[in-house]
């Protein structure tokens, strides 16, 4: 029998695996009946914005031509670009005095994005991170460390109310120093730590420096793991480090942040939220059949202050199914692929440095930390992949054939054979913030 929704009951039962029982066990076609009725509400909404009314003039549609939920195939999308232009409130679809909150990006080119909040916002945005963390097994008894960046980042801020919204304790330690987490994740008893997968390395290391076994010394239990992709073989080193599960979090900050899709225990893919957002995968613009790669295009549905209609992510993925073992019938959507704007052409050959992640770290003698650097020799495009040894070795034959194997196995995957360089732990470049995988210093930019 379905429960009545938390917010009704003052949280959902301790023993219950559903946050949001009513809305996490909807049948699909209840999942759809709710999406049309919000999706209409939400086209209605966009009205009150210069920016959609001319779009929807331009494609010659008015509210009143969504009938059905394959409709908002006639709705046109939505971009960065579009974000850049209209920055900062250009696409606000409610007064500036009713939004509580904005994130920004960096905007490394042009305009930074402006992303606003109303509260009705920001509660249902602690709503969908509560219900992720909630899913995988984490209650108010538990202890949150959110070990990452916070200011504009979404990461920070949306897993803080998320984790509080669930009523547990929440750390807000941040992202860096390793040796103070640590002592945070021991003296607080930490249970679960929110923080970037190569961030996630990073404090391993440092553990493993000062003696720490997050086994013996820690009471963690739950890893999530987010924010930039990264490739199943580098999760399970992660759990295997950490000696706990690792769950795939994924979010962006035009759609709130994280709290948009997370893995259930089962681990089969990340379910993103229908009853949030309308989930289409197309290749190039048209919708491809699941399972089939494309452009993942995300639809709001709850959103006061800045729907996205039809939102065009850049991101590549697939979807896994719409059924699942946990009892939740919401898409599950496969790790990201990377976005089309991190795709390497080299040669004519089209790469994700997740392609290049997965061969590493089938590898036990290599760390987690690799760089990819493509440069121009001779007139010839080529691409250097450096990675980190787990332990110094002076078998200097030992590792011309492991370098051998891995430029062999790479090429199998990527079909070219980059030059592959062994290098000291320690000795690659670490960021703060998301990892960058990939330097280009080629003469003629593709
Ligand atoms: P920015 O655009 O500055 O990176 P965001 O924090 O909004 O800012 O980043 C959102 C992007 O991060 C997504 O579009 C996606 O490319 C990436 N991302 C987020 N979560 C994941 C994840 N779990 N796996 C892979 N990529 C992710
Ligand atoms: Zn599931």
């Amino acid at each position: 029998m379905r429960q009545p929704h938390p917010s009704l009951t003052g949280g959902a039962g301790g023993g219950s695996p559903f946050f949001n029982p009513e809305v996490e066990t909807l049948s699909r076609s209840e999942i759809e009946a709710l999406q049309l009725e919000r999706l209409q509400k939400t086209v209605r909404h966009c009205m009150n914005n210069e920016f959609y009314r001319k779009k929807f003039d331009e494609a010659g549609i008015t509210p009143d031509d969504i009938k059905t939920l394959a409709d908002v195939r006639k709705l046109p999308f939505t971009t960065k670009q579009d974000l850049r232009e209209t920055y900062p409130f250009g696409m606000a679809c409610v007064p500036i005095r009713d939004c509580v909150r904005l994130h920004s990006s960096s905007g490394t080119t042009g305009n930074p994005t402006v992303i606003l909040h109303t509260k009705k916002d920001l509660d249902e945005w602690a709503n969908q991170v509560a219900r992720n963390l909630w899913m995988v097994g984490l209650r108010p008894d538990d202890v949150f460390q959110n070990s990452s960046g916070y200011g504009m980042f979404t990461g920070g801020l949306g897993f803080q109310y998320g984790a509080e919204k669930l009523g547990m304790l929440t750390v807000p330690a941040a992202a860096g120093n390793s040796l103070r987490q640590i002592k945070f994740i021991k003296d607080f008893g930490t249970t679960a730590i929110h923080a970037i997968p190569s961030y996630v390395t990073r404090l391993y290391e440092v553990m493993q420096q000062e003696g720490v076994d997050p086994r013996r010394d820690t009471k963690l239990k739950v890893l999530a793991i987010g924010a930039e992709p990264h490739s199943e073989e580098q999760r399970k080193r992660i759990e295997e480090m950490m000696g706990v599960k690792a769950y795939n979090s994924f979010g962006m900050s035009e759609m709130c942040g994280p709290g948009v899709g997370f893995e259930c225990p089962e681990q089969n893919g990340m379910h993103f939220w229908e009853d949030y957002y309308i989930v289409e995968i197309v290749n190039p613009l048209e919708p491809v059949p699941d399972g089939e790669i494309g452009e993942l295009v995300l639809t709001t549905l709850c959103r006061e202050a800045m729907p996205l209609l039809r939102y065009r992510t850049r991101d590549l993925t697939r979807v896994l199914g719409r059924t699942c073992p946990c009892g939740r019938n919401h898409v599950r959507i496969d790790r990201m692929r990377g976005r089309s704007d991190d795709m390497i052409v080299l040669r004519g050959v089209n790469i994700f440095p997740i392609q290049i992640e997965k061969i590493l770290m089938k590898f036990p003698e290599v760390g987690t930390n690799y760089l990819i650097t493509l440069v121009t020799e001779d007139n010839n495009d080529q691409m250097i992949v450096e990675v980190e040894l787990n332990e110094g070795t002076d078998d200097f034959a030992k590792l011309q054939t492991l370098e051998k194997e891995i430029r062999h196995q790479l090429g199998d995957e990527i079909l070219l054979k980059p030059i592959v360089k062994l290098v000291a732990k320690g000795s690659l470049p670490v960021s703060e913030g998301k990892a960058v995988r990939v330097v280009d210093k080629r003469k003629v930019y593709q």
